[in-house]
């Protein structure tokens, strides 16, 4: 059995061509982007502007596979965490944060992740399987149709599961997918990608024509300690990082933002606070101190609210943009590093060991 192409995997360009092959006209690819992003579409029956003759020929001929929405849990900060399955039944988590002040979806790039990071629950997880382009664009569209904002304005960041660098082809084929203005026609400008810092990975970034906000994972300011938290610092040092920064192509008015997990008695010292100025100085930049969300299985602890503004008040004095994250949706384990799938198929074996620790 041959099997079907898949139109959620298309751009438009290969939508066309894939249409042409199979005798069809090329411009009903754009109403085939239209139905499917604009209107979140998911099948060929309610395309009304297409001959029944066409979308029986389309549906012998083609797919359009779409996650499906196995649990949505809303929190009581209106925070809302999708548990979606794939074609091949793994599992990912999206989240849909509203108001902050823009409406947001967090999206996720791999099923579980490859860095290991010391405090996030996903990274114990370890990578499961990268994700298609298409099953990145489509937690936008399905969660986009299940939010009511089809019509309106978003933002993404790509701060789900995975390590959006480490899966760099899908990712921005997904992002090119998304911006297409038969499609959601997002800017780049409403996207944020967040990566641990993976060099040459930021280096094409900087070369793309599509680029969007871009933050790193940063959390430490030594060697020694960052390479304890965030693994893949042995292979891509703080200072090759920062370094790759400061040649960094950025827009007009725009910045980098530098993530900065804060965890007690680790990280949130005067002293990192003082180090962290020194180590940005001269990058456009802007610092986001995310104080930990706790899980069980993570051997760290959240600071104290005063140690928190205390480490913010030293950036802030030398000048840096600080703002300390919020968390969201912690009650239903949707705040950033809390996406971990429990009821997927086949778990690893990193997967079965942050289960038996919750
Ligand atoms: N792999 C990418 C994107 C996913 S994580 C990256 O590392 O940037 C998104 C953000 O959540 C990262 O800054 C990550 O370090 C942070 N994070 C992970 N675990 C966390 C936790 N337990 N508490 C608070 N933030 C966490």
């Amino acid at each position: 059995m041959t099997t079907r192409p898949d139109l959620a995997e298309l751009e438009l360009n290969e939508l066309e061509a894939a249409l042409e092959a199979r005798g069809c006209e090329r411009f009903h690819a754009r109403q085939l982007y239209r139905w499917i992003y604009r209107r979140g579409v998911t099948d060929f029956e309610p395309m009304t502007d297409l001959s029944r003759a066409l979308r029986a020929q389309l549906q012998e001929a083609f797919t359009i596979t779409t996650p499906r929405v196995v649990m949505d849990d809303t929190s009581v900060d209106g925070t809302r965490k999708f548990l979606l399955e794939l074609a091949d039944g793994r599992r990912i988590e999206s989240v849909f944060i509203p108001d902050t002040p823009a409406m947001t979806f967090c999206i996720s790039t791999q099923v579980g992740c490859a860095m290991a990071c010391d405090f996030c629950l996903t990274g114990k997880m370890g990578l499961v399987r990268n994700l298609t382009a298409g099953e990145i664009a489509g937690q936008v569209r399905v969660l986009a149709a299940a939010t009511g904002l089809l019509e309106h304005p978003f933002n993404i960041v790509l701060m789900g599961m995975g390590e959006p660098l480490h899966n760099y082809d899908n990712t921005m084929k997904a992002l090119r997918m998304l911006h297409n203005e038969h499609g959601l026609a997002i800017s780049p400008r409403r996207v944020t990608l967040s990566t641990v810092g993976i060099v040459p990975g930021l280096e094409r970034l900087a070369g793309e024509p599509l680029m969007p906000n871009l933050a790193i994972s940063l959390h430490a300011t030594t060697e020694a300690q960052r390479s304890q938290l965030v693994p893949p610092n042995k292979k891509y040092s703080l200072e090759s990082i920062i370094e790759t920064c400061r040649r960094f192509p950025l827009k007009k008015r725009s910045r980098i933002t530098f993530e900065y997990v804060m965890l007690a008695g680790v990280n949130d010292t005067p002293e990192d606070a003082r180090r962290l100025v020194r180590l940005l100085s001269g990058i456009r930049a802007k610092v986001n101190l995310i104080p930990l969300n706790p899980a069980p299985g993570i051997p760290y602890e959240r600071p104290s609210d005063a140690r928190v503004d205390r480490f913010a008040q030293i950036l802030a004095d030398r000048h840096l943009t600080v703002s300390v994250r919020k968390s969201r949706g912690q009650d239903i384990r949707a705040a950033c590093g809390q996406l971990i799938v429990e009821g997927g198929v086949k778990k690893s074996a990193g997967q079965q060991m942050a289960l038996l620790m919750r």
